[in-house]
């Protein structure tokens, strides 16, 4: 038995039922789910959460979804790996990395579908779609293979090998269109007005964002149920970072950790910056851009909770900053050589980002810091394929190998 009210609007506080809507009809501001959280917090203890799985589902209290019966590929609970070697380069004393790599399909998106799947279930969908940089494409198509959905999933015709595969397998209606995510976007927008389907990121919006909550959660119970003092977030459409926020104020709000004075920073690519730019001139208007990054996964260059994402940070008392592509490749690297995680694109925007916030004295030396790790490194090889070392190649004897090897 899930505790949600309904609906309501981020803007002009309207309610509205629990549907599969996702815009205010009075003020076309944004909906979010809203919940009792009296009730939730007369249930919810530490104790109950310990009890529960080891995935997003130990916080069900907390998530959209009424049915016990959940769409669950066991996404969540991943490592916070505390990572010495990397504070020690960065002069940070105590630094972790929420290592999302490890989920079903190798990204933090597998949460928003889980949730997303699930509460399509209950509204009685046949088919799921989505519009995706790519990973939330490879996920909605896992997710419904398992739970017997039709799967119409859109992508960006340009992206990475790695990520149009790990959607086919799946076998779903794989469609690549031709333009960056922001014209998928806009054509799923039509599209999601003509069909009856749970398009996760579109009508089903409202609940499919609920599931980032999950590693604000993870991240308190992890540190022995606290907020760390700063978060490094990757930003695209800004729903993680404004999520992962949003998870740490519900932990307090029903008891479970005290007020977290966690400063959200956020991390994206100088060749798709729109939020870092609005955050840099001190304004709340997000100005769209083009993107042009290596970090595909992160270009969205109109990004639908930009605005929310910059108010979180500024109350927070965060900052934004980006990186170039080259500082992309090389805090991919960083992370590998120093940690033994291998990220995606992604990852290194955020690792880039971390290392210059430590430099620039703008993450304190003793904040306990997390840094989001949101999605592996197998997927977007061509990033980092003409900058890695190449074996050193000899013949099958002894002579050989002391020759080449160890000379
Ligand atoms: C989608 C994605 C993000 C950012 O997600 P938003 O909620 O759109 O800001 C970060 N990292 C990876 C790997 C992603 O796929
Ligand atoms: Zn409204």
């Amino acid at each position: 038995m899930a505790y949600v009210k309904g609906l309501i609007c981020r803007e002009c506080g309207r309610e509205y039922p629990a549907n599969p809507i996702h815009v205010c009809e009075f003020c076309f501001g944004p909906l979010e789910v809203n919940y009792d959280y009296d009730k939730i917090a007369s249930v919810i203890s530490r104790e109950r959460i310990e009890k529960g799985p080891c995935s997003i589902w130990r916080y069900k209290d907390l998530l959209p979804v009424e049915e016990e019966d959940v769409i669950d590929l066991s996404a969540g609970f991943s490592p916070l790996q505390k990572a010495d070697n990397l504070a020690r380069e960065l002069g940070l004393k105590e630094l972790y990395l929420k290592n999302d790599t490890v989920n079903p399909t190798y990204s933090f998106k597998d949460r928003v579908t889980s949730v997303a799947l699930s509460k399509a279930r209950e509204f009685g969908y046949e088919a799921v779609a989505c519009a995706s940089t790519g990973n939330l494409a490879n996920s909605v198509s896992a997710h419904a293979a398992k739970a017997n959905f039709k799967a119409y999933v859109f992508i960006p015709a340009n992206l990475e090998q790695g990520k149009i595969i790990s959607s086919a397998i799946y076998q779903p209606t794989l469609v690549g269109v031709e333009g960056s995510y922001d014209d998928v976007n806009r054509l799923c927008s039509e599209i999601a007005n003509e069909f009856n389907w749970a398009f996760v990121n579109i009508n089903v919006r409202p609940y499919y964002a609920e599931g980032s909550k999950t590693l604000g959660f993870e991240t308190a119970e992890q540190l022995g149920w606290k907020a760390p003092d700063h978060v490094v977030v990757p930003i695209a459409s800004g729903s993680l970072l404004t999520k992962i926020y949003k998870g740490l104020k519900e932990f307090h709000k029903v008891g479970l950790i005290d007020k977290p004075l966690t400063r959200i920073s956020g991390a994206q690519a100088e060749k798709c910056s729109p939020v870092a730019t609005a955050f840099k001139n001190n304004v709340y208007d997000i100005k769209p851009v083009k993107p042009n990054t290596i970090a595909k996964s992160l270009a969205i260059g109109n990004p639908a909770d930009g605005y929310y994402a910059l108010k979180a940070v500024n109350e927070s008392g965060g900052v934004v900053e980006t990186v170039t592509e080259e500082e992309i490749v090389e805090g991919i690297k960083l992370l590998a050589r120093t940690e033994g995680i291998f990220a995606e694109t992604a990852g290194g925007v955020t690792v880039g980002t971390l290392k210059k916030l430590a430099e620039s004295g703008k993450i304190k030396k003793d904040e306990v810091t997390v840094a989001y790790i949101t999605g592996a490194g197998l997927k977007t090889l061509e990033a980092v394929e003409k900058s890695v070392i190449s074996p050193i190649v000899i013949s099958p004897t002894i002579a050989s190998f002391k020759e080449k090897v160890l000379r």
